[in-house]
């Protein structure tokens, strides 16, 4: 058990402690969802209201000066966080739909022609499917799908079957949301580029949880958000090699992306700023920028040993319970999510019954992966995610609640049985 991290952690996150269940303790559980902030973070977003916020890159100004300063700073924080070589290649946006989309409509428009084909994966979050679909429409490329292993691996060899001198792009998830799968995103890297393809990763589920590096396994674009990893929400990154944000049109139009302005055109900015235009999430990425402080300073590796530790206990607990369908590989390939599901009660029952009586917070329903949900034949599952703030006693508390969801909704002749 060495290896978890202390649980007075719980401490620095006022929400853990609050009354949010009437009396009871809360246990949560849907971080891959969203993570909840420490009072660290939410500190610093109060700092920049109370003392420094005013728009960036505008104002000759004194607060004008503090934001920019912040707000660039956060970007060179996440430059470091991610190992990108440049703060040029690190772009704010909403979030990861939202750095995928920049990457489908810009790179995507700009540079596929029909026949070309996009390589995706049946496991990917909504997120890295519809901006695809939608590219597809829009320029006649084909968009096909790595099919996965019966023990939710994403089955290699069949990727290597689809990658052809048609690929242009491999867009990938490093860690499945719903099975939990961490996937070979190196030997993916290597295959796509021999074959002359680029690769993106959405790495929302891998960032917040597990080092990275972009530089090596040297992916083309990354995309995360900042409400995952114990940031503000309204927050992401893009991540893309310089040469290819370089040569990518702007995205969205309007003010800070431009360089010059006349009235029968435009010449865009330098990077970032490029695909940065409006008015940006200024403090949603100082929050961020917190975030990341902290994380470094409990370590990333010490918070992935941490959740590897949890989900391993959480799987050898789940795996004794009777009529359980745990989805997804074994826990060698897994990081610290587990979804499941039952032949005879549904997901959203199993978390009613957890939040109203065990005070336990899950996922239900078919977390933003239908077409996986639809291959395995369910159409929700319930999902018990962890982070740093989680300890033994919440997966002890989450198959408590579970054997009593089990209970109450065991058959008539079943539940007679027992009591004799
Ligand atoms: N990709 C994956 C793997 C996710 O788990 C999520 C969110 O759950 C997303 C993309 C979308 O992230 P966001 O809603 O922050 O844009």
């Amino acid at each position: 058990m060495s290896a978890l991290l202390p649980a007075a952690l719980r401490d620095d996150f006022p929400i853990l402690s609050g009354n949010v269940l009437d009396g009871h303790p809360l246990i949560f559980l849907d971080n891959a969802a969203s993570t909840q902030r420490p009072r660290q973070v939410i500190d610093a977003i109060r700092n920049v209201y109370e003392r420094d916020y005013a728009n960036v890159h505008r104002g000759i100004h004194t607060l004008s000066e503090r934001s920019t300063e912040l707000y660039e700073h956060a970007r060179e924080k996440v430059r470091a966080f991610i190992g990108a070589e440049h703060t040029r290649e690190v772009i704010f946006t909403s979030g990861t739909t939202a750095s995928i989309n920049l990457v489908a409509r810009s790179w995507g428009d700009a540079n596929l022609q029909p026949g070309d084909e996009v390589l995706t994966t049946v496991m990917e979050h909504h997120s890295n499917l519809v901006p695809w679909q939608q590219m597809a429409e829009r320029t006649g490329a084909v968009l096909r799908h790595v099919p996965i292993t019966s023990d939710g691996r994403l089955d290699m060899q069949a990727f290597e079957e689809l990658l052809t001198e048609r690929t242009k792009l491999v867009a990938v998830s490093s860690v499945s949301n719903t099975l939990g799968t961490i996937n070979p995103i190196d030997e993916i890297t290597a295959k796509a580029h021999a074959a002359g393809a680029l690769v993106l990763v959405d790495a929302a589920q891998s960032v917040p949880h597990m080092p990275i590096d972009v530089r090596a396994p040297d992916v083309d674009f990354l995309a995360f958000s900042g409400h995952k990893m114990l940031g503000p929400s309204g927050v992401g990154i893009l991540y893309g090699k310089e040469s290819l944000l370089d040569a990518m049109p702007p995205f969205l139009g309007g003010g800070s992306m431009i360089n010059e302005v006349r009235l029968d055109g435009f010449t865009p900015a330098e990077l970032p700023a490029k695909f940065e235009a409006g008015t940006p999430p200024i403090v949603p990425a100082i929050g961020m920028s917190a975030a990341i402080d902290y994380l470094n300073q409990i370590g990333i590796e010490a918070i992935h040993r941490h959740e590897q530790v949890l989900m391993q206990l959480a799987y050898d607990a789940l795996s004794q319970v009777e009529g359980i369908k745990i989805l997804g590989p074994t826990p060698k390939d897994r990081a610290g999510l587990i979804s499941f599901s039952f032949d005879r009660i549904h997901a959203h029952e199993f978390a009613q019954v957890l939040n109203d009586q065990f005070g336990v917070a899950v996922r239900a329903g078919h977390h933003c992966t239908q077409p996986l949900h639809a291959l395995l034949g369910i159409t929700a599952s319930t999902r018990a995610s962890f982070y740093l703030y989680n300890q033994p006693e919440d997966i002890d508390r989450l198959v408590e609640g579970i054997a009593a969801v089990q209970k109450m909704f065991a058959p008539r002749g079943r539940r007679r049985k027992r009591k004799q």
